[in-house]
Parts: C-alpha cells; sequence; structure tokens
C-alpha cells in the first residue's frame, strides 16, 4: 500500500521488506527501478509533472528523508519506518553478495566510482561489480552500452534528483539490468570522499544537518524542507 504525501505515493514498508522485494525484482524479467525521495524531491515532484509521474511510476518509492515520515505523520498517515537509500542499497549489496548478483556504480565525479567499487568489493566479499562510469556524460549511448555490456543485474545511479530519476525511466531497458537504483550522493560517501554523519545525527534523523554543517552551500537545497512542511501543513488543513 502507498501512502501519499504531497502527491508523491511512498510504499508503508520495512527495510527488511524492502530488501525482500528488491531481490524479488532483481529475479523478475523485465527492468524495475527504485527511488528514495527526500522532502526536496516531492517538492521537485509538486512543480514537475514529469518528475512525479517517474517517481510515481517506480516499482519501489521509499521515504529517505526524516521530513517526509514527519509529513506523513502530520497528514494522519505515519509511515512504518524511514529508510535511507544508502541503508536500502548497504543491506541490499549483503543479500546481492549472497547470491553472487552483478553490480554498476554509475555516477558521481571522476574517479569516484572505481574508489567506491574497490571499497565495496572488500566489504561485501561475493559481490561482483562489474563496470563503473562517472556521472558527468554527454550522451547516455555509450553508458548505456557499457551496462549492457558488463551483464549487470543491478545499477546504482547516482546523479541527483531529479536527474537520476528521469535517466533512469529513459534507460532502464536499454541497459539490460534488472534492478536501477537512484541513490543522490552514495558514491561520494561509499568512495569514502564524503563522510556520511555519526550514527547519533542519524538516529535523531538529523543527517540533512550534519550535510549542512560540512556542506553550507547546500543552504539554498534545504530551503525546500520548510517549504514542505508548511504545505502539509496546508494539505492537513484542506483534509479537516
Ligand atoms: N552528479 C553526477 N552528475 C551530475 C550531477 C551530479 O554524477 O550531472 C552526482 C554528484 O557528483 C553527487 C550526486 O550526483 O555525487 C548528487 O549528490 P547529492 O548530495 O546532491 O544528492 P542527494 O543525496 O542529496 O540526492
Amino acid at each position: 500500500m502507498r501512502i501519499d504525501v504531497l502527491g508523491v505515493g511512498f510504499d508503508n514498508i520495512t527495510m527488511d521488506q524492502a530488501v525482500a522485494e528488491g531481490i524479488r525484482l532483481i529475479n523478475t524479467p523485465g527492468a524495475h527501478y527504485v527511488v528514495t525521495p527526500n522532502p526536496e524531491i516531492v517538492e521537485i515532484c509538486r512543480e514537475n509533472q514529469e518528475v512525479r509521474d517517474v517517481v510515481n511510476g517506480a516499482d519501489l518509492v521509499l521515504a529517505d528523508g526524516i521530513g517526509v515520515i514527519y509529513g506523513a505523520k502530520m497528514l494522519g498517515t505515519p509511515l512504518k519506518q524511514r529508510m535511507p537509500g544508502i541503508d536500502f542499497a548497504q543491506a541490499l549489496m549483503a543479500a546481492m553478495a549472497r547470491d553472487g548478483k552483478k553490480l554498476f556504480l554509475l555516477g558521481a565525479k571522476p574517479g569516484y566510482a572505481d574508489e567506491a567499487a574497490h571499497r565495496l568489493g572488500m566489504r561485501y566479499p561475493g559481490l561482483e561489480i562489474v563496470g563503473t562510469h562517472d556521472g558527468y556524460f554527454k550522451e547516455d549511448g555509450p553508458v548505456v552500452e557499457a551496462i549492457r555490456d558488463s551483464g549487470a543485474d543491478v545499477v546504482f545511479v547516482c546523479l541527483g534528483a531529479p536527474k537520476q530519476e528521469l535517466w533512469m525511466a529513459k534507460n532502464k531497458e536499454a541497459t539490460g539490468a534488472h534492478l536501477l537504483i537512484g541513490l543522490g550522493g552514495c558514491l561520494d560517501v561509499f568512495s569514502g570522499n564524503v563522510q556520511r554523519a555519526p550514527e547519533v545525527y542519524q538516529k535523531l534523523g538529523l543527517e540533512w544537518l550534519h550535510r549542512l554543517v560540512k556542506d553550507p552551500k547546500r543552504i539554498g537545497r534545504m530551503m525546500k524542507l520548510p517549504l514542505f512542511l508548511v504545505h502539509v501543513a496546508g494539505e492537513k488543513g484542506k483534509k479537516k
């Protein structure tokens, strides 16, 4: 069942259920994709119908940000669990390593995906990383071809939102992969170039604050969070 938050339908599931569903999709013929919207992406969806359709058309829509959890709660339809994309990716890689599934890493600055491949290979023995490509390319064709040639089952697409969502919807079939997952800045973290917030921030739902302190340029983007809460409050008013 999906829970609507300002026009985006979020899957109301636990992390274990999400990983099980991810594995099922990897083993299902055809191309599938997963999105992990935070309040910033929900706000983009409110303004851009194409992005909204692509996000709602995903096989799994996971609530990445604490703001989405608050929003759903304020609307009287709470979600079971927050589902940071990076946690989902890690749990899925552990399962893929057990099943011998193949992963392609796409996105981030040149060199980052290679560094991430090296580190992840050590962290998840059995996980086959069959290719990488940076996220600053002009034409999709050669990238799609590289993924297809690699025989990847899964692609982590880390191009930032909403570029990655649009890219997945457009190219998923041509890649030959069964599952594509939009994961924002995850390769920056997996490569070791960006530190994830300490666990205490994660537990308190303050990961966004840590990112802001480390990279104050994000303030413009983060102003979308209060806007999101204002819109949720407005929606709640309408429901009464
Ligand atoms: N990026 C990319 N190609 C682009 C624009 C961005 O590969 O044309 C990468 C960027 O280098 C970064 C990621 O996409 O690794 C976006 O990270 P951000 O922290 O903005 O994403 P979030 O996790 O907040 O969605």
